[in-house]
C-alpha cells in the first residue's frame, strides 16, 4: 500500500480523529492546508494556540470563556437568575441560546451519565450543580438533556436533586424526538419545546 510521509500521515490520522472528519475530508483538508503555502497552516497553528492557552471553563456554568474575562452568560445582568437549564454540552446552550426563547441561566454538564462508559456524577459536576441550587435564587430547573437512554438517565438523577433542594424542575418535551440529539432539531421546533416543557413530580 502507497504510503505518505510521515508528517502527512500524522496530521491525517489527527484531523480523522475530529467528530464529522471522515479520511475523505482528511485529505480534503490536509491538501488545502499544504497548498496555501504555509499561510492557512500558521493561521490555523495560531488559533489553535489561542485555544490551547486563552479557554477556560466558567467556574458558573462550565461553559467556555476567555481566561480573566467575565464569561459572557454568567456575566449579562439582562439574564432572569431564577431560571437554569442544563444542558448536555456547549453547542447545545448555544443551540438553545439562539432560539431567543430562553433568557436565563445554564449548566453544561459536558457529558451524560453513563455507566458503561464509567461517566458518574463527578465528572458531570454534579456537586457544583447542587452548589448553585444551594446559594443562587433559582426558582426552576429546565432540564434539556437529549431524549436517549443516557438522557433519560441523567434527567432523572437531575430531577431527584432538585427536587431535594424544593426548587420545581422541567423538562424541555414537544417536538424533541426520542433518542435524537437537540443539534438535529430546528430551532423553531427547540423553541416549542422550550415554552412547552413539563413540570415533572
Ligand atoms: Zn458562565
Amino acid at each position: 500500500m502507497h504510503s505518505f510521509p510521515e508528517p502527512i500521515e500524522k496530521t491525517l490520522k489527527e484531523l480523522s480523529r475530529l467528530p464529522g472528519v471522515g479520511k475523505k475530508s482528511a485529505m480534503r483538508i490536509l491538501y488545502h492546508l499544504l497548498k496555501s503555502g504555509g499561510s492557512a497552516i500558521e493561521d490555523l497553528e495560531g488559533a489553535l494556540k489561542l485555544l490551547r492557552e486563552n479557554i477556560e471553563k466558567c467556574r458558573t456554568c462550565r461553559g467556555y470563556k476567555e481566561k480573566g474575562s467575565d464569561c459572557p452568560i454568567c456575566g449579562d445582568p439582562k439574564r432572569d437568575p431564577g431560571l437554569l437549564c442544563v444542558v448536555e454540552s456547549t453547542q447545545d446552550l448555544h443551540l438553545i441560546d439562539g432560539t431567543s426563547a430562553f433568557n436565563g441561566s445554564y449548566f453544561v454538564l459536558h457529558g451524560l451519565l453513563s455507566p458503561f462508559k464509567g461517566i458518574g456524577p463527578e465528572a458531570l459536576g454534579l456537586d457544583e450543580f447542587r452548589e448553585r441550587l444551594e446559594n443562587e435564587a433559582v426558582s426552576e430547573v429546565i432540564i434539556a438533556t437529549p431524549y436517549t437512554a443516557e438522557g433519560e438517565a441523567t434527567s432523572s438523577y437531575l430531577i431527584t436533586i432538585t427536587e431535594e433542594k424544593g426548587i420545581k424542575a422541567s423538562r424541555i418535551g414537544m417536538g424533541i424526538p426520542i433518542g435524537s440529539d437537540l443539534s438535529f432539531v430546528d430551532p423553531e421546533t427547540l423553541s416549542r419545546a422550550l415554552s412547552g416543557r413539563r413540570e415533572v413530580k
